[in-house]
């Protein structure tokens, strides 16, 4: 499977946190992440990680144009619903189009365990 890693600023530490929980799992897919996002995550787990940009440059619109065109599979987006973001726009286009193409979207800690739960007990394929 094809999967995005994202999180805003305040949610890093969790994101660094799932990878790691899930590092073997996540070990066995092509995996895709914004920029912040994916330097801390191989910095911290070894794991093989796509970047695109940093988000708020445009990275969250490059991983939309991969969703576009049906080439990505799931999607953790852990979102900072606290802190207004100046990418706003990006974010929300980008969870519009995991629903236009009817791709798996975690955008909190529990929802992303439950998805990576299914997919490391082969409960859920693409
Ligand atoms: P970042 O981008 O991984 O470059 O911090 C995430 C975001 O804010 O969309």
């Amino acid at each position: 499977m094809k999967i995005a890693l994202i999180a805003h600023d305040k949610k890093k530490d969790e994101i660094i946190e799932l990878s790691k929980k899930y590092k073997d799992v996540l070990g066995l897919h092509e995996l895709y992440a914004t920029g912040t996002t994916g330097t801390l995550i191989m910095g911290e787990t070894g794991l093989s990680i796509k970047r695109m940009k940093s988000g708020p440059l445009g990275g969250d619109q490059q991983i939309g144009a991969m969703l576009a065109e049906g080439k990505l599979d799931l999607i953790v987006f852990l979102r900072d619903p606290l802190t207004a973001q100046p990418h706003e726009p990006d974010v929300s286009a980008l969870l519009r189009l995991c629903d236009v193409q009817k791709i798996p979207l975690a955008t909190n800690f529990s929802s992303a365990t439950i998805m990576l739960e299914a997919i490391k007990n082969k409960i859920y394929f693409n």
